[in-house]
């Protein structure tokens, strides 16, 4: 069923919390005069400079325009069908907060996935349906067709997943994006490493379709904190209108900016990262002491080992950190194992060896 745009703002309209759409939200000096002047006084800012060397004492486009379309074309969307936030985290936070009213609003997670959304629900007081991706750590969607309800505001799905590190498929996210009744979220974080997977190219055919994306991981910038969602333009108006005006920093759109002019050093980074993380698979596949390597199109591996979380301690005590995911839904004995540079993931096999005595050679 085609909508007609009127249909698809009516739609988005009947999402927004009531007190969000009547919200009268901050003028910055920013938004009220965004034209050239010489003389800027009108934000209270310090003429004279700052006191560090790097010069930041005017206030950041609170809308990031140079950013948002340097990045368009890169990821072939229109400006306006991007928000950037203080890490993935801020629109993950924001959605609740403009779509969920506590109480009513429930939203579908498929677990084993990314702990924040199930924080962010906790945080903003919103009810978790859960539906357990199947063994192979897919969509189960008889069951998420079971378990919708006209209040599942929204779903998240995660793709390539954290923590198992397989991309899900995609067609069975399309048939998500259908039979929601609110909106879809399907974070990238990953996708720099499949990209042949991404979302991306749905959007103008699913207005309910939210991706998630980071400067975290394939871009190396995880201490600038830097997220993307892009969505429908009235989504981003909405997450615009509810955001801290001034939420990306002067020096991150600045950083943000040289990244952007340098993609082939982020891809570079990736083709490393795939390798090596390949190359590991291919050696743990070989101890016997290893009880499954789960398929990977992330910077990191699954793996199941007995008694993983006394193999955990055992790593820490040589001082070589995992995360022990073992706790988790789905991953019994499971370590999630990041791709470090190559002398990181020697040390990492050697010290796991000698733990579970097992021969090796590199
Ligand atoms: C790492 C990660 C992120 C990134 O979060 P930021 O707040 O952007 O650093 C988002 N989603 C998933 C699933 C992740 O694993």
């Amino acid at each position: 069923m085609t909508l007609t745009a009127n249909q698809i703002s009516a739609r988005i309209d009947s999402w927004v919390r009531p007190h969000i759409r009547s919200l009268k939200p901050y003028a910055s000096a920013r938004d009220e005069f965004q034209g050239t002047a010489h003389v800027f006084l009108d934000a209270n800012e310090n003429p004279l400079g700052s006191a560090t060397e790097k010069q930041v004492n005017r206030y950041p486009d609170p809308l990031q325009r140079a950013v948002k379309a340097q990045l368009a074309p890169i990821k072939g969307v229109r400006p306006e069908q991007i928000f950037l936030g203080n890490g993935s985290d801020e629109p993950i936070d924001l959605l609740f907060r403009c779509f969920c009213e506590p109480g009513k609003d429930v939203v579908m997670l498929v677990p084993p996935t990314y702990g924040m959304y199930q924080v962010s629900a906790d945080i903003n007081q919103v009810e978790t349906i859960q539906v357990p991706l199947t063994l192979d750590y897919q969509l189960d969607l008889e069951s998420m067709q079971d378990a919708m309800q006209a209040h599942v505001k929204g779903i998240f799905l995660c793709s390539p997943n954290n923590p198992t590190g397989n991309a899900l498929s995609k067609e069975d996210m399309i048939e998500v994006l259908e039979m929601a009744p609110g909106w879809v979220v399907v974070d990238e974080a990953y996708i720099d490493f499949d990209p042949d997977n991404t979302m991306l190219g749905l959007l103008d055919d699913y207005p309910n379709l939210i991706v998630l994306q980071t400067f975290s991981k394939a871009w190396g910038m995880a201490g600038l904190r830097l997220g993307m969602a892009f969505a429908h333009p009235e989504i981003v108006q909405v997450l615009n209108k509810v955001k801290p005006p001034y939420n990306i920093n002067a020096v991150t759109q600045e950083m943000a900016l040289e990244a952007l002019s340098q993609v082939d050093k982020k891809d570079e980074m990736v083709r490393q990262i795939i390798e090596e993380r390949d190359r590991m698979a291919l050696e743990l596949s070989e101890w016997n002491a290893v009880d499954d390597i789960f398929p990977s199109q992330a910077n990191f591996l699954l793996i199941k080992v007995p008694d993983a979380a006394k193999r955990y301690q055992e790593l820490i005590e040589q001082s070589v950190v995992v995360r022990n995911r073992s706790k988790v839904l789905l991953c019994d004995n499971c370590l999630r194992i990041t791709i470090g540079t190559k002398a990181e993931n020697r040390q990492f096999l050697q010290t796991f060896a000698q733990i579970l005595e097992t021969p090796h050679n590199v």
